[in-house]
């Protein structure tokens, strides 16, 4: 990675062999096919630039050297007070982002180390809005994005993936498919400009953590409710929470609630089983749902979504369509319009209340909104 003059580089662990290694867009995952993780140091409070409200407030934390930031305002999302199912929460924004959802944390980050390495050319898999911000930020970049969607991407996210100028192949049938052809296309220059695979993707999603903690007041949450496919939003935070606490800002970690889709849900499967991993194959008939974003049967890092969450005390649950579209349609009455995988942690905290397992009011709960109705 080409970086900026004396700076430390982001680095990356194998989370299969224990390789460290500096964080590059090449190879994409560990010799030994694991995948790479962020290896994340303390927060530095005084490293935070102040008067700077995107992602780049925490640029120190990133360490990605002194180049240019592939940046169209990412981050700095509202944190905003709400009552949902009669439980006080703080609602995180996140799809009040310049392309609509929170991926645009992550691909800034990704796509700043992909200029910085001189990359030209990238390929991505996406079941809709990494995509499309993937394509918004190569195209800030001049870089050339090719994304591989499954048939079902919506019509309003394609035009938007090729208003930004990327290529788009929607040959696959399912998020597998795209992601195995995505895989195949890379290499000899392309590089995977992956939401999943990439640790600079993580390093961005990180910055949630921190701007909730600065939000509240110098305060983690007891609890932080997140829509979980492939677990980016989910592992930042936990990787940023971790960064707090390790500099002694924190004296622990929220509770973490994963929050799946019940026609797909593996990461749920495993923890309600106490199981490391996710099985290799689906667990049950998996059924069409209205929250394609969470829709992954097979999450390359379900391993460590489950880990994550146990290690804060959190859970896993899921949620049925009704819940889906009915937190949708209360969100959407309350006056926050989020497409049907925005809405999928509003249903979890829904579904804890349900259960009777509602968080007291005592709690401080916060609930993060991912992607924006319009996209629909
Ligand atoms: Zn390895």
């Amino acid at each position: 990675v080409a970086l900026g003059r004396d700076q430390r580089a982001a680095m990356a662990v194998c989370g299969r062999c224990g390789t460290v290694e500096a964080a590059s867009p090449w190879p994409w995952r560990c010799r030994c096919r694991g995948l790479w993780r962020p290896q994340v140091g303390p927060f530095d409070p005084a490293a935070v630039i102040a008067g700077e409200r995107s992602v780049w407030r925490y640029r120190a934390m990133l360490s990605l050297g002194d180049g240019p930031a592939v940046s169209l305002g990412e981050g700095g999302t509202p944190l905003q007070p709400a009552n949902l199912d009669g439980v006080p929460v703080q609602l995180k924004l996140e799809y009040l982002q310049p392309t609509g959802s929170y991926k645009d944390r992550g691909m800034a980050v990704l796509v700043t180390a992909l200029a910085a390495a001189g990359v030209t050319a990238c390929v991505e898999d996406s079941s809709g809005n990494a995509g499309a911000s993937l394509a918004a930020y190569a195209a800030h970049a001049g870089i050339q994005a090719r994304l591989f969607v499954p048939q079902a991407t919506p019509t309003t996210v394609l035009r938007q993936q090729r208003a930004h100028g990327a290529v788009v192949d929607r040959v696959a049938a399912t998020r597998h498919e795209a992601a195995a052809r995505a895989q195949a296309a890379c290499g000899d220059g392309v590089a995977y400009a992956s939401h999943v695979f990439s640790p600079f993707f993580l390093l961005g999603t990180m910055t949630l953590a921190f701007e909730v903690w600065e939000q509240l007041g110098r305060r983690v949450p007891d609890r932080l409710v997140l829509p979980v496919g492939h677990g980016g939003l989910l592992l930042g935070a936990y990787h940023g929470f971790t960064a707090l606490q390790l500099a002694g800002l924190a004296d622990r970690l929220p509770r973490l609630i994963a929050v799946q889709a019940a026609a797909c849900a593996p990461l749920e499967a495993a923890f309600r089983r106490g199981e490391a991993g996710v099985a290799a194959a689906p667990p049950g008939p998996l059924g069409p749902t209205a929250a394609r974003g969470v829709a992954v049967a097979h999450p390359p890092r379900g391993a460590e979504v489950l880990a994550a969450v146990r290690a804060t005390g959190g859970a896993v649950v899921a949620v049925d369509e009704g819940e889906i579209r009915r937190a949708q349609a209360s969100c959407a009455r309350a006056g926050w319009y989020v497409e049907p995988t925005g809405a999928v942690a509003a249903a979890g905290l829904g579904r804890l209340v349900a259960g009777r397992s509602a968080p007291p009011e005592s709690e401080l709960t916060v609930v993060a909104l991912t992607g924006t109705g319009l996209k629909e």
